[in-house]
């Protein structure tokens, strides 16, 4: 049997790399999105072209309801589950702190950290050795924005990777004697819609010189980074925040 892997957030972007290359690797995939259902199933296509089975689950990862219907599928569809790349994240237009609204910072912070925490919760239900799982792997993507701070453009956003990444080094030490282990993946400038979401679509040209290998990142690059945490060649590493930035 496959190795089961869901991937939130997997219709387009660094999910959707993340989710073509688990299929060609051979996991059985579920490939999670909010909106674009034919940019999910396109994904899945592309796995089940590659020789692997996939399934593609609508929902808003901020909805306890759609997390709790993404994982109870998986489980009738697909099997256990042996991995989570919590990778549903927004940006919003960039902004000052003294700008922000009331509104905003709660769709930033219940998509990106909230959802997070509800899709750990579920991983860790039903990957536990001590509740009679069979253990399993948790990648959580965060951003490099989690130590730069995002000023003048989101410091909502590099806020909640920030504690992303602290969710990360605690459930990894709560869960490492129960088979699980929890890390996270610190993209940089990665060449994306996300951009064009925060109002600047060419966000990475502007700033790739700044980066001392001096170009953006491209998914496949940052999914190749998760797919080694989520494997077994990762065995000895968690609680581990692992930088995909080219150096910046
Ligand atoms: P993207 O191209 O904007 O794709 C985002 C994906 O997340 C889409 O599939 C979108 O689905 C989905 N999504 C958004 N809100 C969701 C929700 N509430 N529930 C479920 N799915 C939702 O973004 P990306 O650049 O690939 O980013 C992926 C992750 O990498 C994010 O967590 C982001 O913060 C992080 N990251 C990106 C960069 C970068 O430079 N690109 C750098 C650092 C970190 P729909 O299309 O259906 O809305």
């Amino acid at each position: 049997m496959s190795d089961v892997m869901i991937v939130t957030g997997a219709s387009r972007g660094i999910g959707a790399a993340t989710a073509r290359i688990a299929g060609e690797r051979g996991y059985a995939v579920c490939v999670n999105y909010r909106q674009d259902a034919d940019a999910a199933a396109a994904v899945v296509a592309d796995i089940e072209k590659a020789g692997s089975r996939a399934i593609a689950v609508a929902g808003d990862m901020s909805s306890e309801k759609d997390v709790l219907n993404l994982f109870e599928t998986t489980d009738a569809e697909l099997g256990t589950l042996k991995v989570l790349v919590n990778n549903a994240g927004i940006v919003d237009v960039q902004s000052r702190v003294e700008d922000l609204t009331l509104e905003r910072l709660q769709r930033m912070f219940a998509i990106n950290i909230t959802g997070a925490f509800l899709c750990a919760r579920e991983a860790v239900r039903r990957m536990s050795t001590g509740r009679g799982g069979s253990g399993g792997a948790i990648v959580n993507v965060s951003s490099a924005a989690a130590r730069l701070g995002g000023p003048g453009e989101y410091v909502d956003y590099a806020a909640s990777k920030g504690a992303m990444d602290t969710m990360t080094i605690g459930l990894a030490k709560e869960v490492a004697a129960d088979g699980i282990r929890v890390n996270a993946v610190r993209p940089g400038l990665i060449y994306t819609d996300i951009h064009a979401s925060g109002g600047e679509p060419g966000r990475v040209d502007r700033l790739k010189d700044g980066v001392p290998m001096k170009r953006g990142g491209s998914a496949e690059e940052v999914a190749r980074v998760i797919l080694w945490l989520a494997s077994d060649e990762a065995s000895y590493t968690t609680g581990s925040l692992v930088e995909c930035s080219g150096g910046r």
